[in-house]
């Protein structure tokens, strides 16, 4: 009788061991310097990769803080994205909550009236935003090196006053890292001030922020409205525009389609090439560095397609 209830309890134990280990970071990617199972563990959500990818270096080594990215890495810009039953149960769970801002991500006021003790961490604030014609606001302020390292003290201002404890931690990590991106702004500014040529044509409304800092002329753009293909009138457009300003490079982006883009690239005999606004990527435990080989990557390729 005694040895049968043993059994039955092991095997509940077992059994709400395995329901536990199932549960954990299920479709999202976390990171976390030590993973003590401490009641004062500080969870951090991230909306989205670029948001990833600053906050991990702003927690860099912190003891207790665990990152987690809402979203798969590859997800990309959040323009129309609908929230997840799963995506709530991580808020759930959130100390403070990253997000880009500046109207990226879509669902934020929705969220906010459900959760609405969550502390929502807003990189993009105070940062001078850039309009479209339509007078719209362009959320994709991370793509400037110059605003990725706005945004990084942002998040650490932002999170050292919501984590006081870890405060101090968060301003070194920050300095530390905003000193790379110092470099690598330089680096881009020494090859790029050069060009004579600073006409591009790119594929959604990622890099006006990009063009701004490095003085580049965005010409036109392929694909006005985010993950839909251009009407027919508007690559005619742009193939006009192309022939006329004798355009040689078209940007296409890693994260959408280039069936546009090849389509005007046999009408015009301009070639393409791929410029990376740095939103999606792995999210792998080297993955610090990840926005500034981004950068790395598309200055190789802005010399080549530019000389
Ligand atoms: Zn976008």
């Amino acid at each position: 009788m005694f040895s049968k209830l043993v059994k039955l309890l092991v095997i509940a134990v077992i059994s709400a061991a395995m329901l536990a280990g199932c549960g954990q970071n299920k479709g999202s990617t976390t990171q976390s310097s030590t993973n003590t199972g401490q009641k004062d563990n500080f969870t951090i959500v991230t909306s989205f990769y670029p948001m990833y990818i600053s906050t991990i270096n702003v927690t860099k080594g912190i003891p207790g803080v665990e990152v987690v990215n809402m979203t798969k890495p590859q997800t990309g810009c959040l323009h129309d994205y609908q929230l997840t039953p799963e995506d709530l149960k991580t808020l759930e769970k959130a100390n403070a909550f990253v997000i880009n801002g500046a109207g990226m991500e879509a669902f934020l006021d929705k969220t906010i009236k459900q959760q609405p003790q969550l502390k929502i961490i807003d990189a993009s604030k105070n940062i001078e935003l850039l309009k479209d014609e339509s007078g719209e606001e362009n959320p994709h302020v991370w793509v400037s090196v110059s605003n990725a390292i706005l945004q990084i003290q942002n998040i650490a201002e932002q999170l050292a006053a919501v984590d006081t404890k870890n405060a101090a931690q968060y301003k070194n990590n920050a300095a530390e890292y905003v000193k790379k991106l110092e470099a690598l702004r330089d680096t881009m500014h020494k090859s790029l001030d050069g060009t004579k040529n600073k006409d591009i044509i790119t594929f959604h409304e990622a890099f006006p922020y990009f063009a701004k800092e490095f003085n580049l002329n965005i010409v036109s753009v392929i694909e006005r409205e985010p993950g839909s293909e251009p009407s027919p009138a508007e690559l005619e457009a742009t193939i006009n525009t192309i022939k006329k300003s004798h355009i040689k490079a078209l940007f296409a982006e890693p994260q959408y389609s280039s069936k546009a883009a090849q389509t005007i690239a046999q009408e015009t005999g301009a070639k393409v090439y791929t410029l990376d606004p740095a939103v999606t990527g792995e999210a792998k435990s080297d993955a610090y560095d990840a926005y500034i080989r981004i950068m790395e990557n598309n200055l190789k390729i802005l010399q080549e397609a530019l000389q």
